[in-house]
């Protein structure tokens, strides 16, 4: 059998309605169904393993049943495939003690931005004082921008020089914080990666210091922020931060700019990393908690 690939592709991330279209040509016991799904989720962000195994679990799945698959059956079962790999994490501060939160990402993945919005969240639901800790002090302009968000947000910052310690940064901020009795320290990062080793010690060091001041006065999460037009880039950088520090909650940014929608799911089925929130838009309301059904709704809508 053959695989039609250029025919199969589909414009945008309606991977359903390619399902349907799928199905209308070539029904679901045929290979030609399978490989061009296949095709169709690597088109989507999923990555060749992950689209390899969902395809196979399906067929599996398809071939202990005797009766004949429509498409809105064939929606239904990859969604039940997807669903345990895909996991909330609740960012909620702790009812006593602080709440701190290291946000990680790479360069222009949307650090920044989603700290902010996080700021506006907590502050607006009641769960400030929240404190911003400046520690992407590699460029001035990086400290300046948070330093913008604290003002509309309504958070407090401790900053340094740009080029100081970070690890330093987050200890004032975490001393402070404490002090003052504040509820949540959300701490930026720098994102520089083409030094990995430069990247692991840094991390490791403000890791530390943030593990061992917070100890037990409070929970300490690390958050990766990934861009979700960075198609499997994406993965990649998660494995590379969770090996590094070990991450706790995952936030896919862009969301709105990403026609495709799989990379989520990859990252949940390889790394077994949960979801935190998902950024929507530049504004300070569009970070949306992770809703594991949400997202397969709107990654595989079914037809109404
Ligand atoms: P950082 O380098 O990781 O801190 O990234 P920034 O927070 O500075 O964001 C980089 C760019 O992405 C900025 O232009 C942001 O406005 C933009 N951005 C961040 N989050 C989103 C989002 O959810 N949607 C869209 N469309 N743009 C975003
Ligand atoms: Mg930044």
């Amino acid at each position: 059998m053959f695989r039609r690939k250029t025919e199969n592709r589909v414009s945008g991330i309606d991977i359903a309605a390619g399902i349907r279209r799928l199905i209308s040509r070539d029904s679901s016991e045929t290979r030609a169904f399978y490989d061009s799904l296949e095709d169709l989720l690597i088109e989507s962000d999923f990555g060749a393993a992950a689209a390899v195994q969902l395809v196979e679990e399906l067929r599996e799945r398809r071939s202990e049943m005797k009766e004949n698959w429509g498409s809105e059956r064939c929606i239904k079962e990859l969604k039940a495939i997807l669903r345990p790999s895909l996991v909330q994490a609740r960012v909620e501060p702790p009812s006593e003690g602080l709440g701190v939160y290291l946000v990680l990402g790479v360069n222009g993945v949307g650090k920044t931005t989603t700290i902010a919005k996080m700021a506006h969240r907590f502050i607006t639901e009641g769960k400030g004082p929240v404190t911003l800790a400046a520690a992407d002090t590699f460029r001035a302009a990086a400290v300046e921008q948070l330093a913008l968000h604290a003002r509309r947000t309504g958070a407090r910052l401790v900053k340094q020089d740009a080029g100081s310690d970070p690890g330093a940064v987050v200890h004032d901020a975490l001393s402070s914080a404490l002090s003052r009795g504040d509820r949540v320290v959300i701490a930026d990062t720098a994102g520089r990666m083409h030094n990995r080793g430069d990247l692991v010690n840094q991390l490791a060091k403000i890791d530390r210091i943030a593990a061992g001041k917070i100890g037990e006065h409070g929970v300490y999460r690390k958050i990766l922020v990934i861009d979700a037009t960075t198609g499997q880039n994406g993965l990649r950088q998660a494995e590379i931060f969770h090996e590094v520090v070990g991450v706790d909650a995952v936030v896919i940014s862009k969301f709105d700019s990403s026609a495709r929608g799989g990379l989520a799911a990859a990252i949940g089925r390889s790394l077994g990393l949960p979801f935190a929130y998902l950024g929507r838009g530049e504004g300070m309301d569009d970070l949306d908690p992770f809703s594991p059904d949400e997202y397969l709704d709107h990654l595989l809508a079914e037809a109404r």
